[in-house]
């Protein structure tokens, strides 16, 4: 999985030199999600980024689940996360629980009380709030926090033994109230919560907070370089008070990037949980999401992904990055790899009039359009066909140069066509074309009496295969919805998913099971779902047309 351009990074800087200096005989990094959601494609750059590091310096790389809050988590996420990580390619060295350290967390704050560097406060949620102060305003200390050893210890106690409603007391680190960094305003260590933990059950009814455990976690894992996103980068000198007072063996160095953001997109696991449980998508694996399960359902594959995030870099300031690069590599990725089909997403119907009723014809396509090896397919054509409805038009718009009255057209790797007639129902809507073939015309044969400007795609009405196809737009409408002041629930796209009743030749159905991908001729790369394909109906979704206007900047 080595990639030059994922590890030149200043990390990778930062990493070589340490194992120069022999600060560290071999490293050892970690990706800790909090399983309390799907992963996403944020969290696959952190993935690929942590397991690139140590495949590349020959280290080691944890799974770890940060599970320490135990009101949003769920098995349901640890099980995808893992799946996840798998697909992408990636083989941790040690999995590991957060929660399985919950009473090595315990002894060290108790270490902390005894060194008189954490105190019990009984102060509420608001008044500690308003005590923290803020960037101008230095903080007052809490009337709780001279408390002696052994009341903290008997307090502590308490807490842990459940004789405390959550919310009535918290256990603080006891640093500097006046520190210019507000991370340092005695941070809480500990909460009181009584709710059941999917790993430890009912054992604990307090639990760690995220900046003292995290800390703590990568110390007893002996984790070299602790790789986090830039939000972080104020809470550094707290995650080294913490490795410090702990005394841990360790001493692991957080390093942070920028996250991840992707335009006409929400990234955050409580935004996508949002979309989830209004029923706004089918599940945090709906094509649409930027998930992992979502992207692996919609047909991206773990090779664009990895190219996509080589390509993006790592960075030290944040930015956004255009979603329509990572369409660019599925097309790199994919064009050379997947067979080509002919497919009617919208079916019109076209008899050829002058070809003889009851008789059929074989004809023989290359499977794929660059590579012979792929070999050939044969299909049929007839005296029914079908062709897009998008390449007809009754008044034909200026250089359109497909199917209209009295206009000839050349069926892709059959015959040229002219339309004659036009077919409408009661309602005037077309619902059939006569057309006439010319024998002559034939593909292949060497006919060069004269052009035609449009070539269009069809499938033979008769041996055709019906199949749905579910077309995409991207579910969130505006490029930066966070910077309009908008709720991102305001701004879904209405047309974020479309789906056509169609057919597809039938040679290329055989043997397809979901995930398989075609190209379908000018409609696009195509996947079969996992959830709504049965044995009589294939369901395709549409992973990326075949072009865009995106160019990529190298
Ligand atoms: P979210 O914002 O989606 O809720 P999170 O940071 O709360 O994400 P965690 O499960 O805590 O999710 O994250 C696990 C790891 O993934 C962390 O190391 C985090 O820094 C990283 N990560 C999360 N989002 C991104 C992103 N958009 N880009 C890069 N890394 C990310
Ligand atoms: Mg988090």
């Amino acid at each position: 999985m080595s990639n030059e351009n994922i590890s030149s990074n200043f990390i990778r800087n930062i990493i070589k030199e340490d194992l120069e200096t022999g600060k560290h005989d071999s490293i050892i990094t970690r990706f800790p999600p909090e399983p309390n959601g799907y992963l996403h494609i944020g969290h696959a750059k952190s993935i690929l980024l942590n397991f690139g590091l140590s495949e590349e310096f020959k280290g080691r790389t944890n799974l770890r689940f940060d599970d320490t809050n135990p009101t949003k988590e769920d098995t349901e996420y640890v099980q995808s996360i893992e799946e996840d990580v798998k697909w992408l390619g990636c083989q941790w060295n040690e999995l590991h629980f957060a929660s399985n350290y919950f009473d090595t967390m315990y002894e060290k704050a108790l270490l902390l009380i005894k060194k008189g560097l954490a105190y019990v406060c009984d102060l509420t949620p608001d008044e500690i709030k308003e005590y923290r102060g803020s960037l101008t305003a230095p903080g007052k200390e809490s009337p709780y926090r001279n408390r002696t050893v052994e009341e903290n210890l008997e307090l502590f106690e308490k807490m842990k033994n459940g004789e405390f409603k959550d919310g009535e007391k918290v256990l603080r680190a006891k640093i500097d109230m006046a520190s210019p960094n507000l991370n340092m305003r005695d941070p809480i260590i500990y909460r009181i919560a009584h709710s059941t933990h999917h790993n430890t059950g009912d054992k604990w009814c307090i639990y760690p907070m995220y900046d003292f455990a995290h800390p703590l976690e990568d110390a007893i894992e002996h984790i070299t370089h602790s790789i986090c996103t830039l939000e972080f980068a104020d809470h550094r000198p707290l995650y080294d008070w913490f490795v410090r007072e702990c005394e841990m063996e360790a001493t692991p160095r957080q390093i942070e990037f920028a996250r991840l953001n992707m335009t006409n997109t929400v990234m955050s696991k409580r935004k996508l949980k949002q979309l989830v449980d209004e029923g706004v998508v089918d599940g945090w694996d709906d094509p649409r999401m930027p998930t992992i399960s979502g992207l692996r359902r919609r047909g991206y594959t773990p090779e664009a992904i990895r190219n996509f995030c080589s390509a993006i870099g790592v960075a030290k300031s944040n930015s956004t990055v255009d979603s329509q690069m990572l369409d660019y590599f599925l097309r790199e990725d994919l064009q050379p790899k997947v067979p080509t089909a002919m497919a009617v997403i919208n079916p019109l119907k076209v008899v050829i009039t002058n070809y003889p009723e009851g008789q059929s014809e074989t004809l023989s396509l290359d499977i794929h359009p660059k590579d012979e090896s792929f070999g050939k397919r044969e299909i049929t054509f007839s005296r029914e066909i079908y062709v897009e409805r998008d390449d007809f038009m009754e008044v034909p718009a200026k250089k359109y140069f497909r199917l209209f009255p009295g206009n000839e057209v050349r069926l892709r790797g059959a015959y040229f066509i002219k339309c004659n007639e036009i077919i409408k129902d009661e309602n005037g809507e077309v619902i059939e074309l006569n057309c006439t073939y010319d024998p002559e015309t034939k593909s292949g044969s060497g006919f060069t009496g004269r052009k035609v400007k449009g070539t269009i795609h069809w499938v033979d009405a008769n041996s055709s295969i019906p199949a749905e196809f579910r077309l995409y737009e991207p579910l969130i409408l505006d490029d930066a919805p966070e910077n309009e002041g908008k709720h991102f629930l305001e701004q879904i796209n209405p047309h974020s998913m479309e789906v056509f009743q169609g057919f597809i030749e039938p040679n290329a159905v055989p043997g397809l099971k979901p995930l398989d991908k075609l190209q379908l001729v000018r409609n696009g790369f195509f996947s079969i779902d996992t959830k709504n394909t049965t044995d009589e109906k294939l369901v395709f979704n549409r992973i990326v047309p075949l072009k865009s206007s995106f160019k990529l900047q190298k």
